[in-house]
């Protein structure tokens, strides 16, 4: 993806909402075509990409003008958005990933076990039990809980 400073004068081609289309402007070649929404490209195709297959591009260039005029892209993005449940995502050895909703009765107020911080995981370390204390996406409080608790001598 290129950033808008790579683009020379580029010519608004259809501005629907926050959803633009733009191309070079004329008399430069029209060697790009790409969607802009909120400022953000989203889309983009270069001459290289139809030169390659000249009617599949084409085709998802006028899908994606089509998408603009009509606001079907945008009534996409919006429905994706709130269908979009965010997950707990708490790692349970053995068990993995938790998936109830944000915030997670189970998981919400886990703590690391070395800093004290929310914990994203329980410790996988297996002995004659999971080991499970909360840990944090650190490395270092992954050593010094081990160094702690599963160094040698311990009971796991
Ligand atoms: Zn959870
Ligand atoms: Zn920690
Ligand atoms: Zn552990």
């Amino acid at each position: 993806m290129k950033r808008d400073l790579d683009y020379g004068p580029e010519a608004i081609i259809l501005k629907i909402g926050t959803q633009e289309v733009r191309t070079p402007a004329y008399p430069s070649d029209c060697d790009y075509v790409r969607v802009v929404e909120n400022g953000e490209e989203v889309a983009y195709w270069n001459m290289d990409e139809w030169r390659e297959s000249p009617a599949e591009v084409m085709g998802a260039i006028m899908g994606a003008v089509k998408e603009v005029a009509d606001g079907t892209r945008v009534k996409l993005v919006e429905q994706e958005a709130a269908e979009r449940v965010i997950y707990c995502g708490y790692y349970m050895p053995w068990i993995g990933m938790c998936k109830n909703p944000r915030p997670c009765a189970q998981h919400k107020d886990e703590v690391c076990i070395t800093c004290k911080e929310p914990a994203t995981r329980g410790c996988p370390q297996t002995g004659q039990f999971v080991c499970g204390f909360g840990l944090c996406n650190k490395k270092s409080c992954e050593e010094v809980h081990h160094r702690n608790t599963h160094g040698p001598g311990r009971w796991f």
